[in-house]
């Protein structure tokens, strides 16, 4: 699961984040690039290619863009219960 306690610094405020690598739970990004080469508009990488949401998706296509991610991110590190 994602964790909304260790979000990425850099992620836009909302529903959607990315968790920092450094995650205790060991569910951190890993700099795969699956997300932000996936949904480039809403997902970005930092200096270390790790991910964060850069915008939050709002129509329901946008919506379903950024789940596609969660469904593909290998370590399960982005949630969609943030604030
Ligand atoms: S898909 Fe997951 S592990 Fe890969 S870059 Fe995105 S958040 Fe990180």
């Amino acid at each position: 699961m994602a964790n909304k306690e260790m979000k990425h610094e850099q992620n836009i405020a909302g529903k959607f984040y990315c968790t920092h690598p450094d995650d205790d739970n060991g569910e951190g990004c890993i700099a795969c690039n699956v997300c932000y080469n996936g949904a480039p508009d809403f997902f970005a990488e930092d200096d270390d290619g790790n991910a964060y949401v850069k915008k939050q998706p709002t129509t329901d296509e946008e919506i379903e863009a950024c789940r596609e991610q969660i469904e593909e991110c290998p370590v399960a590190s982005i949630g969609e219960d943030g604030e």
